[in-house]
């Protein structure tokens, strides 16, 4: 069993977290003379000139009757990127700790890890995407705090095995990340069942995807209650502002609508996947359960610029390990998708009149 407290920073364990002006009375009603904000009013006509709830809890009580966690289990940030930079900030001491990646895979870790001067074990998946046991469990000697899974995994799609997930939760004496940003595209896949068995388990979530709610900011942690509460002593106290938790609130009384919205999201990537992997400019599409597509073309750069020029913008992912000729290309609503493969073909047009050209001057 791995002690939460034994892998904590010094200053993180010892903290004593700012405690904000509101957390000394329970109730809604008062007259607030206690935290300077302008009793008056604001200056637009809703009401935002009181500070939010800093724990966000009839945001989390809906939360947790949906993802069948308890309150107390959830953490809630300023976008799932928020939880990541936290998770190293309490674990990973700067210039000594470390952290391990499956790469490829979502570039955040290293971002935050950088700016955090925690170093990042990079350790190959598979050319398939799979993780390789034996190859990460030889990593472990490294001594590194935090390791993060991604599932489905960002650029390639695929879904870790939960078998793995387990084996690894078992075997590494640090905290597993488990970043299921893309979940709600594999229904019934998640492995946030697992923080009841787990305490080094930690489950990322988020509202940017499925749910339609990037421009709010929101991500969800489920962890065991004592690492929420850690998370809660470190962020910054109103991490999560007032319109965000409403709005969340309401998106989460209308589960269906994300849930239809998924559907038509992977009917339209199957569409996608058949007839992208018709093309001739295209190599490969490999196979995915989250809302986008890897796809490896003959002549990648070609075709992100051409694409770009036309003011379609996909990612290049060409540079990323076992990514070599690939683009990551989100799938749009039905126009924005036929529009694409408009393009792609009006790409191979250009390309075999240039081939075209370039055979009768090499012929002259
Ligand atoms: C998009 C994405 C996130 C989401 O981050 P937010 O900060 O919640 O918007 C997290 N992890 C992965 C792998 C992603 O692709």
């Amino acid at each position: 069993m791995v002690k939460i407290e034994n892998l904590l920073r010094e200053n993180i364990k010892n903290l004593s977290p700012y405690s904000s002006a509101r957390s000394e009375y329970v109730g809604e009603e008062g007259i607030f003379l206690d935290a300077n904000e302008n009793s008056i009013g604001s200056t637009v006509p809703e009401n935002l000139n009181r500070y939010p709830d800093p724990l966000q809890q009839n945001l989390k009580k809906k939360i947790a009757e949906l993802k069948n966690v308890q309150p107390e289990e959830i953490f809630l940030g300023n976008g799932s990127d928020e939880a990541i930079d936290l998770l190293i900030r309490a674990f990973c001491n700067p210039g000594k700790d470390r952290i391990i990646t499956l790469v490829p895979t979502y570039g955040m870790y290293k971002v935050s890890a950088a700016i955090n001067n925690v170093e990042v074990l990079e350790v190959e998946l598979n050319p398939d995407f799979t993780i390789d046991l034996s190859r990460l469990k030889a990593a472990y000697s490294k001594g590194a705090k935090l390791l993060f899974i991604c599932t489905p995994n960002n650029p390639t799609g695929n879904i870790i095995d939960e078998k793995d997930i387990i084996a690894i939760v078992e075997s590494f004496q640090g905290i597993v990340v488990v970043d299921e940003a893309y979940i709600d595209f594999a229904p019934g896949k998640s492995s946030a069942p697992l923080i009841n068995r787990y305490s080094n388990l930690v489950i990322l979530q988020t509202f940017s995807k499925a749910w339609g709610l990037a421009n709010i900011r929101l991500g969800m942690a489920f962890s065991s209650k004592k690492l929420v509460q850690v998370l809660n002593n470190i962020k910054p106290p109103y991490n999560i502002n007032g319109p965000t938790q409403r709005v969340a609130f309401y998106a989460l009384l209308n589960e269906q609508w994300m849930a239809s919205m998924v559907r038509t999201i992977i009917s339209e990537r199957e569409l996608m996947l058949t007839a992208l992997s018709r093309l001739k400019s295209v190599i490969k599409v490999y196979p995915s359960e989250a809302n986008f597509l890897l796809v490896k073309f003959h002549d990648p750069g070609n075709v992100f610029q051409f694409l770009i020029k036309n003011k379609v913008i996909v990612r290049n992912r060409a540079k990323d390990k076992h990514c070599e000729g690939c683009l990551r290309i989100t799938i749009g609503s039905h126009e924005d998708n036929k529009l694409l493969l408009e393009k792609l073909k009006a790409f191979e047009r250009q390309n075999s009149k240039m081939d075209k050209g370039k055979l009768i001057k090499d012929n002259l």
